[in-house]
């Protein structure tokens, strides 16, 4: 689907200028100031002051005449100026209140420290909802409630609303975490890391300032280089798809989702009621925008050193240089792993080497300058893979042996770093209770190379900035739109696919409505007929011709043929007329007794004829419906693979050709659609233009639930669907 560009760019500036009073506030009401230490209305106040925030601040508080020996208001009418910013720390229920109040102020932006809203139930939310619409009412933007605040670490602003503490330096990485207990976490570990940054919110309950919008404004914020990304679920997961392969376009974004078990999911629905439901769709969304996803929030910390301060590489081609053997075997297999390559040496490098390194040095990659190699040997090294043009990427390992001028080595290795031609990482093997490493040491971190004490650590770092390079450079191109389907006779179908049976909600389509809708949209199925008799069933497998399948058909037969409902290989009359007698005495009215248990049988027993077709791969593919989000589609080995196997990939509609082919290719048994020892591969291209027609018609159609296409056959020249359910609302 395609959200209008116009739209899009307007509401951008919009949301960019009404969070500036956010991030950028020349001015802060404190509501809720207090002199009481260890109460967050003093710690707030503190923590502004502490950090040097280089506009006013108004505590407000009608008892006290001052606040942390700063004047305070009786109430924000009383303060003779304007004010950007104000943070509420006041029980909930004085809030929508202070909420109009400041928004006949003229406040454009408020942080609702406070909690008691809608993680805390019916009375909670209604307050919520009284506060939201007062602010919107008087077009305040909200930040929160229930949540710590913001940091612009900007010299300019040195803004810090938040009442965590940890005071970073200013630097380049952005932090938004919907839990401020992760986001200050993640903050002290950039800090411990000695990573400078630039912004930081944790927005709580989210109720209006959503994920999007931050990860928004710091996509637009030049001095954000990178962006470090929180959260558990969306509240609206296609605004955030939207937002975020822009952005991650323009600047990394290195996220982590957790709630990924099913306990894990329940964790975070009950901490904070600011969530519709957990998704299995998070991870789908962070690979759709490109976004970088990490399972290991300290993994994430460590990756976010080396996007802080190297340049993205332009390619996956990585130049090692060690000092000592082991480690860089380890750094290999990793870097290999993360889709590296090692490219070997030009005739021209490995002559200046063999004149500038040590005897025993190892000219080849990896360099090994040996342990005894100083610091002009690393600089030839590290010089001469400056110059290859088939290296993208510098890996060094660095032992700090007691027999070098270990900060000469540094120094070097800084030198070339500042350079910012390739990307550097470094591991950095040390001992850094003895001075003279802390100096090395010191040396390194200054000069801007990120240090990692694992060899494993340091190349997941490297292997994160070439999955950048793919990213920015990865083109999923536009959804085809296959023009020729009958958009017109699809709508009658599935407005007509109201439930016989009187079902509210949702209905599963009669097989003669599947069939013909999969047909409009031009998906394949194999010839068929739907009859009630047998004599009909024996025209129709005449017509089809034989051999043919019958299968038994009525809505409530779902898993036909663990019932005995599908008989294949029918090859003649005869046959056809003893299958359908033989349904009849299971399924049929008089049986007594049908699928469900109940006496009775089935009475609306039909009889579905298709033609037989022998020999095919069976696969699946299929569509599930998601509350805030485009359709998932899903492909798979199918028939009696689906449940055992559970080798199935998803993509959120609409799926592009690339993206349809990424799916064949990626399933663990995609060799078998290849074939394998003699055994024939299947016909992809038909299977990659069924799964693109499907995501067509769910996008189409936003009345599918659920569609189940299984098996579709494929065989070497083309593919079919021999059976189907769909489910629409
Ligand atoms: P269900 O999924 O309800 O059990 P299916 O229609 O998928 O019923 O049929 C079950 C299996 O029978 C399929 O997985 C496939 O192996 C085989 N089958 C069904 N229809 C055909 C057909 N037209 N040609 C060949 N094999 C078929
Ligand atoms: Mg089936």
């Amino acid at each position: 689907m395609n959200y209008p560009e116009a739209k899009e760019k307007k509401s951008t500036s919009k949301i960019v200028h009404e969070l500036d009073s956010l991030f950028k506030p020349k001015s802060i009401a404190i509501i809720g100031a207090s002199s009481k230490e260890l109460s967050i209305g003093n710690v707030i106040l503190k923590n502004l002051v502490h950090f040097g925030y280089t506009g006013k601040i108004y505590p407000i508080n009608p008892k006290e005449p001052e606040v942390r020996g700063i004047k305070a208001y009786p109430t924000i009418f009383d303060v003779p100026d304007n004010i950007d910013l104000a943070h509420v720390i006041i029980p909930s229920k004085f809030v929508p209140q202070i909420i109009e109040d400041c928004g006949k102020k003229g406040i454009k932006s408020v942080i609702i420290n406070s909690a008691g809203f809608s993680e805390m139930g019916e009375e909670g939310k209604a307050l919520q909802k009284a506060f939201l619409a007062k602010a919107k009412e008087y077009g305040v933007r909200i930040f929160g409630p229930n949540c710590q605040g913001i940091i612009n670490c900007d010299p300019e602003y040195n803004a810090y609303c938040d009442f965590t503490f940890t005071f970073p330096k200013p630097g380049s990485i952005s932090i938004v975490a919907l839990s401020g207990g992760v986001g200050a976490f993640i903050m002290q570990s950039l800090f411990d890391l000695e990573i400078g940054m630039r912004m930081y919110a944790s927005n709580g309950n989210a109720c209006d300032i959503s994920i999007s919008d931050v990860v928004n404004y710091y996509g637009e914020d030049e001095g954000t280089k990178a962006i470090i990304l929180y959260t558990e679920g969306f509240h609206n997961p296609k605004e955030f798809l939207e937002v975020a392969k822009v952005v991650a376009k323009k600047k990394p974004i290195l996220a982590m989702k957790a709630g990924r078990t099913e306990a894990g999911a329940q964790a975070a629905a009950s901490h904070t009621g600011s969530l519709a439901g957990v998704d299995i769709a998070t991870e789908l969304i962070f690979e759709k925008a490109g976004i970088l996803a990490f399972n290991n929030e300290e993994e994430m910390c460590q990756v976010a050193m080396a996007f802080s301060t190297q340049p993205i590489p332009k390619g996956n081609r990585v130049g090692i240089i060690t000092n000592t053997g082991g480690p860089a075997v380890i750094a290999t297999d990793e870097l290999v792993s993360a889709g590296l390559v090692l490219p070997p040496l030009s005739d021209k490098a490995k002559n200046i080497l063999k004149t500038t390194l040590l005897p025993e040095a190892t000219i080849g990659n990896p360099i090994d300058v040996v342990a005894t190699g100083g610091g002009t040997h690393f600089r030839s090294a590290l010089d001469v893979l400056m110059n290859e043009e088939t290296i993208d990427s510098i890996y060094i390992n660095f032992v700090t042996a007691p027999f070098t001028d270990t900060d000469e080595v540094a120094r070097q290795i800084v030198e070339v770093n500042k350079m910012k031609k390739k990307p550097i990482v470094c591991n950095f093997m040390t001992n850094l209770s003895m001075e003279r490493y802390q100096v090395t040491t010191k040396i390194m971190k200054e000069g801007g190379v990120p240090c990692y004490a694992f060899p494993t650590t340091a190349a997941k770092a490297l292997g994160a900035l070439y999955k950048y390079h793919k990213v920015r450079s990865r083109n999923i191109g536009e959804a085809k739109v296959f023009k020729e389907v009958d958009k017109e006779k699809a709508k009658k179908i599935i407005q007509s696919g109201s439930s016989p049976s009187g079902r509210s909600g949702w209905v599963f389509l009669s097989s003669d409505k599947v069939y013909t809708l999969l047909s409009a949209y031009g998906i394949p199925v194999a010839d068929w007929r739907l009859v009630d008799d047998v004599e009909k069933t024996v025209k129709a497998a005449t017509e089809i011709g034989f051999p043919v399948v019958i299968k038994a058909d009525a809505e409530s037969l779902v898993h036909k043929s663990d019932l005995g409902g599908v008989a294949v290989n029918i090859k003649n009359a005869d046959e056809v007329r003893a299958v359908v007698e033989n349904m009849k005495r299971k399924f049929g009215p008089s049986s007594g007794s049908s699928p469900s248990g109940r006496s009775g049988g089935v009475a609306d027993l039909k009889f579905f004829v298709q033609k037989f077709l022998p020999g095919g791969k069976e696969l699946v593919a299929g569509v599930s419906a998601q509350r805030g989000l485009e359709p998932l589609v899903m492909f798979g080995l199918g028939g009696i693979y689906v449940e055992v196997l559970k080798d199935v990939v998803f993509k959120i509609a609409p799926v592009t050709e690339l993206e349809a082919k990424e799916m064949l290719s990626s399933i663990k048994a995609s060799k078998l659609l290849d074939g394998v020892r003699g055994e024939k591969g299947i016909h992809k291209e038909s299977v990659i233009e069924i799964i693109q027609r499907l995501s067509q018609l769910v996008i189409d159609f936003p009345e599918i639930q659920e569609m189940d296409l299984n098996p579709i056959m494929a065989f070497v020249d083309k593919a079919f669907v021999v059976d189907a359910r769909i489910k629409v609302q």
